[in-house]
């Protein structure tokens, strides 16, 4: 794939933000990725511009019908002054499945993935120093055609972003309260939510609104069917230390396939953890909790690795875990795997790459 590039001059590059202030997807780089599908053609005229805005046709079937799809992954800059990647085929490879379910058209990873390391090369400026931050890359794809009928679109638009992000814990952990809603669901087997598609957030928006209000965090989802089942928190997959065990929901089809929570797994199973993926009900885990069994909680995903739950809220009750405290396990995951994206230990899983 021969991507065309229109570079600015350094004269036009935007004076970087303040490291110290960067926050979460407030500030772009200067310059994106784009390419476009059509039927018949297939994906043509990968590029690389400044970043702008787009022009899209007041039809385009994305603003209509939600034909949206995106991935999160994030560049890290080393000690040694490398720039690495984390498991960036894995985000690739799930793009693909999220674009089947979504009837949007399959990209090529590899090359995908060849226009994302020379994006993030050509704005390594943008990559920030300091242990924490990283650049988050944000590939998306949506529907361009203008079509107001209801079938897949033949148009698309594949675009990847880049946005400077600061440590998620910049003054250490702060473990997080979580609202257990009964009220309202994410996603219903069968349904999109194994998919990383817009609408999905768009659904998620009302019960965290609710739960912020009440001084929550983060809401823990219940399964759509009988809300009883664990699903996930946020947009976070999430973990329960029950005994000696470690145990999360098994992917159901409703549930995102974290890349994180592959790599918790996978990290637990290495120490000799024992692992469980199953169905967990929100009444076992309230029973734990109050019997003490349940030793921790936390969520994983790319923006905060490992997020401890210091308690659970159901039904007008409030369950402390570990005294609200951070849990051994969480953060020796936290440790681990921020100490393998950050080059600082070897990584025996082949999981990082450097640019
Ligand atoms: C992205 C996402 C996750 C976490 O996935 P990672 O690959 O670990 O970043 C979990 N749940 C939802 C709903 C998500 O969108």
């Amino acid at each position: 794939m021969e991507i065309k590039k229109e570079l600015l001059p350094d004269s036009k590059l935007k004076s970087l933000p303040d490291p110290e202030n960067l926050g979460f997807g407030i500030h772009f780089s200067d310059h994106m990725f784009l390419m476009d599908f059509t039927e018949g053609k297939g994906w043509h005229s990968p590029r690389i511009t400044p970043y702008q805005d787009f022009t899209l046709d007041p039809a385009a079937v994305t603003l209509h019908y939600g034909q949206a799809i995106f991935e999160g992954l994030k560049a890290y800059r080393c000690k040694d002054g490398n720039i690495r990647l984390f498991r960036a085929m894995d985000n690739m490879k799930r793009m693909n499945r999220s674009a089947w379910r979504m009837c949007m058209p399959q990209i090529n990873e590899e090359e995908l993935l060849n226009a994302i390391k020379e994006l993030v090369r050509i704005e390594q400026r943008w990559v920030p120093e300091g242990m924490g931050t990283s650049l988050y890359i944000r590939p998306f794809m949506i529907a361009t055609e203008a079509f107001l009928g209801v079938r897949p679109a033949k148009e698309y638009l594949l675009s990847v972003i880049l946005s400077p992000v600061g440590a998620y814990y910049a003054e250490g952990f702060n473990p997080v309260k979580i609202f257990v809603t009964d009220k309202f669901v994410r996603a219903a087997r069968g349904g999109v939510g194994e998919a990383k598609t817009a609408g999905n957030y768009a659904a998620s928006l009302m019960a965290s609104e609710e739960a912020k209000k009440l001084g929550f965090t983060q809401v823990l989802w219940l399964d759509a069917a009988e809300r009883r089942y664990i699903e996930e928190v946020g947009t976070m997959n999430i973990f329960f230390v029950l005994g000696d065990t470690l145990v999360t929901p098994a992917l159901s089809g409703s549930i995102l396939p974290g890349i994180t929570r592959d790599s918790v797994l996978k990290l637990a199973k290495e120490w000799g953890i024992p692992t469980e993926e199953r169905a967990i009900t929100i009444d076992e885990v309230m029973k734990a909790a109050a019997s003490g069994e349940l030793k921790e909680c936390f969520g994983s995903g790319t923006a905060a690795v490992i997020s401890p739950v210091g308690s659970l809220y159901y039904k007008g009750k409030d369950y402390p875990i570990n005294g609200g405290e951070t849990g051994e396990l969480a953060h020796r995951l936290f440790n681990e795997l921020t100490a393998m994206q950050y080059g600082e230990k070897e990584d025996p899983f082949g999981w990082v790459e450097t640019l």
